[in-house]
C-alpha cells in the first residue's frame, strides 16, 4: 500500500463492550540517565514546576511534537508554565489526516508557539527510497523519512534541552524514564514521566483539549498510518505501533541516534 486512500479501515477494537485498558505500572526506580544536574524531583512533583524549572534552566528549550494524546497535554501545560518556543513536527508523508488536522487545531489554539513541520526527511513519492520500505525495512524508514530531518533541524538549532512528552505507563521500554534524562548533545525533559494515561486523559478532558480522534478509537499511540493499528484491550499505549514488527521505537528517543 503506498496510497494514503490504501490505508486500513480505522475500527475501535474492543467489540462486545470490552473496555480498553492499559493498566498504568507502579513507578520503578530511575535507572542510569538522571541528569544530576537537576533538582530533587519526586514522583509527585507537578509538571508544572519541571517545566517551570526546565525554561529557567533551558532558554533555548525545543519541543518535538507527534501530536498524540501526551504531546497535546504537555503542550497545554506548557503554554501554562510560559513556554513561547517551537513545536516541531515531522511530516513523513505518511501520517494520517487526523492527525494533521489536530496540528492545524493546535497551531490555532496556541498561537504564542511557533508550529514548524518538516518536510526534508525522504517521502514516499520523492524517488530516493522504496515508497513501501516501511515493510522490508521499517528501521530504516523511521532513519531517512523521521530521524535524519529531526536531527539535521537540532543540529541548525542547537538547543540544549528537549521538552518530552513520554511517561513511563506507555510501554515497557519507557519505565524508567526520569523527569530531566542526560544526554550526550542535550538534556531531555519529560515532564509527564510519572502521569499514567487515566490521569492524561482527566487532563485532557477537563481542558477540553483538541485530542487526534483516532485516539478515542483505541489507536492509543499514532504515528505513521502504514505502521499503526488500535490496541487491544490490555496491550501497551504503544502496542499498536509497528505490531509484529519486532520494532518498539522509532529511533527519537531510543537507540545510537536518539536525539
Ligand atoms: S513509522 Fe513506519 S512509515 Fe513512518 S517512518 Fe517509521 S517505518 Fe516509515
Amino acid at each position: 500500500m503506498t496510497a494514503l486512500e490504501d490505508r486500513p479501515e480505522v475500527r475501535t477494537p474492543g467489540e462486545g463492550g470490552v473496555p480498553l485498558t492499559t493498566e498504568p505500572r507502579a513507578p520503578r526506580a530511575t535507572a542510569g540517565h538522571v541528569d544530576s544536574s537537576a533538582p530533587a524531583f519526586t514522583p509527585d512533583t507537578d509538571p508544572l514546576d519541571v517545566i517551570r524549572w526546565a525554561l529557567a534552566a533551558h532558554p533555548d528549550l525545543l519541543m518535538p511534537s507527534a501530536f498524540n494524546l501526551n504531546g497535546v497535554v504537555l503542550l497545554d501545560l506548557a503554554a501554562r508554565a510560559g513556554y513561547r518556543g517551537e513545536v516541531v513536527f515531522v511530516d513523513t508523508g505518511f501520517h494520517f489526516p487526523e492527525t494533521l488536522a489536530t496540528r492545524d487545531r493546535l497551531a490555532a489554539r496556541y498561537p504564542e508557539m511557533t508550529f514548524v513541520t518538516l518536510h526534508e526527511g525522504a517521502h514516499p513519492e520523492d524517488g530516493q527510497t522504496p515508497p513501501d520500505l516501511y515493510a522490508s525495512d521499517p528501521d530504516a524508514c523511521c532513519a531517512v523519512r523521521k530521524v535524519a530531518p529531526l536531527q539535521a533541524y537540532l543540529r541548525e538549532k542547537a538547543p540544549s534541552a528537549l521538552l518530552n512528552a513520554r511517561s513511563r505507563d506507555q510501554a515497557a521500554t519507557r519505565a524508567d524514564i526520569p523527569f530531566v534524562e542526560a544526554g550526550s548533545a542535550r538534556v531531555k525533559i519529560n515532564p509527564l514521566a510519572h502521569w499514567t494515561r487515566e490521569r492524561l486523559e482527566a487532563y485532557a478532558r477537563e481542558h477540553d483539549l483538541p485530542v487526534n480522534p483516532l485516539y478515542w478509537d483505541g489507536f492509543l499511540s499514532v504515528g505513521c498510518w502504514t505502521c499503526t493499528r488500535a490496541v487491544r484491550p490490555g496491550e501497551d499505549a504503544r502496542a499498536g505501533r509497528w505490531a509484529g514488527k519486532g520494532k518498539t521505537e522509532c529511533g527519537l528517543w531510543a537507540g545510537e541516534n536518539r536525539l
